[in-house]
């Protein structure tokens, strides 16, 4: 049986819902290997290795970073970097830090309508965690004022709402080339959700490969078809690794691990190109 490979998963280190612990023995359970992708943090990594090497599971580190592309958000996700590279982590750093001034914003803006203080939303979330609209719509539903964070994010939290903020984020140019820097393989995260129209263009894309972006997440629920037509077409073209994953985030969303996965060619080349840290091959 080919190998069970899911390169994208979120614990309470950021916006998911389970430890590092719960995750990887979750994972266990279904797949050969998994990459945990935090936003913006590296700080589940080492208890989830030290489960992940307990259960025989592969282990793949990994963070989904935050970019931006004018008023497009990128997310880029990045295997076997350095966690000591200067250069990334205090790009990061940066981001976690407005990240969260960010969404006291939100959060004061909320406050003009409804009952929500900032003390609500930093119940929800863990200490250390990289702070999002996620753990606001936690709060919300914990207050009673929307009963999931689906509702939240198609009410409140929607930036039509009237309350939304941005945050600071790098350029994927910049992202890319950090990884890089950090030994790492960067694929840009679920690259068209919303159509082709609205992806980044052909001539960016150009200039990230160019720069030494490794792949594209063409397998994920929230991809649209047109979009990964003409996707599978530059990956072909200018060989890019190729992953599928589910972006699980525990209860937070209804993704479910292993729902789409990635092949161990794929993940070969991923492996043989990341030089930052170490993997965890499954022992089982
Ligand atoms: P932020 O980065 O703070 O703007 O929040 C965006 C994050 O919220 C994304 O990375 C998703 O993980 C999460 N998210 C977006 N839409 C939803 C949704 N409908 N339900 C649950 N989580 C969501
Ligand atoms: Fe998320
Ligand atoms: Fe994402
Ligand atoms: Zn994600």
């Amino acid at each position: 049986m080919p190998a069970r490979i899911d390169l994208h998963t979120h614990s309470n280190r950021s916006d998911g819902t389970q430890t590092p612990t719960e995750l990887m023995r979750e994972a266990s359970a279904v797949l050969d290997w998994v990459a945990l992708t935090d936003h913006d943090t590296t700080a589940g990594w080492a208890e989830a290795r030290s489960v992940a090497e307990d259960l025989g599971l592969g282990f793949i580190p990994g963070m989904e970073i935050s970019a931006k592309d004018g008023w497009r958000s990128v997310h880029i996700l990045a295997y076997l970097i350095d966690p000591g590279s200067p250069g990334l982590m205090a790009e990061l750093q940066r981001v976690r830090d407005d990240r969260s001034a960010r969404a006291e914003r939100i959060v004061k803006n909320i406050s003009r309508d409804y009952e929500l203080t900032w003390e609500d939303v930093v119940a929800q979330t863990r200490d250390g965690a990289t702070v999002g609209r996620p753990h606001i719509a936690d709060a919300l539903v914990a207050k009673g004022i929307v009963s999931d964070r689906g509702d939240a994010f198609d009410g409140i939290l929607h930036p039509r709402a009237g309350y939304y903020e941005g945050h600071y984020a790098p350029s994927p140019l910049d992202v890319v080339g950090l990884i890089k820097a950090a030994g790492g393989v960067s694929v840009v995260a679920h690259p068209t959700p919303s159509g082709r129209a609205r992806m980044m263009s052909l001539e960016a894309y150009d200039e990230l490969i160019d720069a030494g972006l490794g792949g594209l997440e063409l397998d994920h629920r929230e991809n649209t078809a047109d979009g990964v037509a003409v996707l599978r077409k530059l990956a072909k073209k200018r060989d890019l690794i190729v992953t599928g994953s589910s972006d699980y985030h525990g209860a937070g969303k209804p993704n479910r691990l292993g729902e789409n996965t990635t092949s161990e060619a794929m993940l070969k080349r991923i492996l043989e190109a990341g030089t930052g840290s170490q993997p965890l091959h499954p022992a089982r």
